[in-house]
């Protein structure tokens, strides 16, 4: 049994608590956190048993710690923002507390993610004796799994991993992003990057495309993106020669993206408005719809995963391992369309994996780390059932 402090009442948060809530023989106190405490409070109304809320605002870790004094948690769960996870990761090493994430660290004036901030806290948590696990939703996340599941049973050497995200769901709004709006475009604006023969190669945004059939969804195209788990599964897989990571955009989104972009208002770079100082890509936030509310008219499929090309007993080797998840369903089980569902879900295993003993380390850790078999198991029981296919 545990103590879980969960900050972030987004649409992430919502599925986390809703699904520790549900598990009370692991998480036996939870607490929801956040910057609005409005929000959680109407999350913790619709669970089917009480949780503590509070108001944090987890650009301060002062406030964290304070936080985490007075509820006494285990383990603290960031869905805030990625902005958030060195004061909550300071928090944690203050107060002595495990830390779990499901997006790497970047600044706010800089659109850059990488994991080099969060990894250089390595020797402190290992010192303080607890344990940080980076990067626990979907991409990054089960799909690191899922390249640590290839290594330990399917291959001697995975020499080229293509990660795909693939979201084939129709929200009905012109132009809404699936989790937050202010990162989910300075993710996509930036340059595009690839590993290949032990070396970054980059590409201009969105200027690298391909078809991909996906398993229950069909051809869609999909573009070439930078995503976080390159940079640590690079460090991990074995014999690796590529990896590159597909995401698919519809052609309405990137319409409205490019115009968007062409009229500066995903800049990140402050405007002077009125006698304020406004960064343009926030307010832009403000305006589109909130990805927490997008579930209720959600239809259509999610389809993530990794394909892979090996070597296993001196002969090639392809693998298939995905996920096929369904806003509807989603929508009907957690009130939450499938992007923060398949985020929420591997956060909270993440989380079991940590307060169970069954994942254990001193020191910060990507999750392709640790035994990848109890994870997935997990993963079929609470919601996400994934398959594997051999070519
Ligand atoms: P939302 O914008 O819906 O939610 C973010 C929440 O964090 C909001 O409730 C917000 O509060 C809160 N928050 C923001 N700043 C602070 C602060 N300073 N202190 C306390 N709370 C704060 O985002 P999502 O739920 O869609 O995404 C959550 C996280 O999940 C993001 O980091 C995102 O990058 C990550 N993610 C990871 C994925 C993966 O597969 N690994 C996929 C999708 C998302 P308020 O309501 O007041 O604004």
């Amino acid at each position: 049994m545990s103590s879980v402090l969960v900050i972030g009442a987004g649409g992430v948060g919502n599925v986390v608590i809703r699904k520790c809530a549900a598990v009370p023989a692991v998480f036996e106190r939870l607490c929801l956190a956040s910057r609005t405490v409005s929000k959680c409070e109407q999350i913790a109304a619709a669970l089917p048993r009480p949780i503590e809320t509070a108001q944090v605002d987890a650009d301060d870790p002062t406030q964290v710690a304070a936080l985490i004094r007075r509820f006494k948690p285990d383990l603290v769960l960031n869905v805030a923002l990625p902005y958030q996870d060195l004061p909550i990761m300071d928090a944690c090493l203050e107060t002595g507390v495990d830390y779990l994430d499901t997006a790497n660290y970047e600044p706010r004036d800089e659109a850059k993610f990488e994991y080099k901030w969060q990894w250089a806290y390595h020797d402190r948590f290992r010192d303080k004796g607890i344990m940080a696990l980076l990067g626990s939703g979907f991409d990054p996340g089960v799909t690191n799994i899922f390249c640590a599941y290839a290594q330990k049973h399917h291959f001697d050497e995975i020499h080229t991993v293509d990660i795909f995200d693939c979201n084939a769901g129709e929200h009905g709004h012109h132009f809404a992003t699936n989790f937050n709006p202010e990162i989910n475009i300075r993710e996509i604006t930036q340059r595009g990057k690839f590993w290949e023969e032990g070396q970054w190669k980059e590409t201009d945004p969105l200027s690298v495309s391909r078809d991909i059939d996906f398993p229950e969804v069909g051809v869609r195209k999909a573009y070439l993106l930078y995503h976080e788990e390159e940079e640590s599964l690079v460090k991990h897989i074995r014999g690796l020669r590529r990896i590159r990571f597909w995401m698919t955009f519809g052609q309405e989104y990137l319409t409205h993206l490019r115009v968007l972009q062409n009229v500066g208002m995903t800049n990140i770079e402050p405007v002077e408005f009125q006698g304020h100082q406004i960064i343009p890509l926030e307010f832009l936030k403000v305006l589109l719809p909130d990805p927490g509310s997008l579930g209720v008219n959600y239809h259509g499929k999610t389809c993530i995963g990794c394909d892979f090309e090996g070597i296993k007993d001196g002969k090639p080797k392809k693998l298939k391992i995905y996920n096929v998840c369904d806003h509807e369903q989603c929508f009907k089980e957690v009130q939450a369309q499938a992007v923060s569902y398949t985020t929420g879900v591997p956060a909270m295993i993440g989380a079991m994996m940590m307060v169970t003993g069954q994942w254990r380390g001193q020191g910060v850790f990507n999750v392709e780390q640790f035994d990848p078999d109890p994870f997935l198991e997990k993963l079929n029981e609470y919601g996400l059932p994934w398959h594997e296919v051999v070519a």
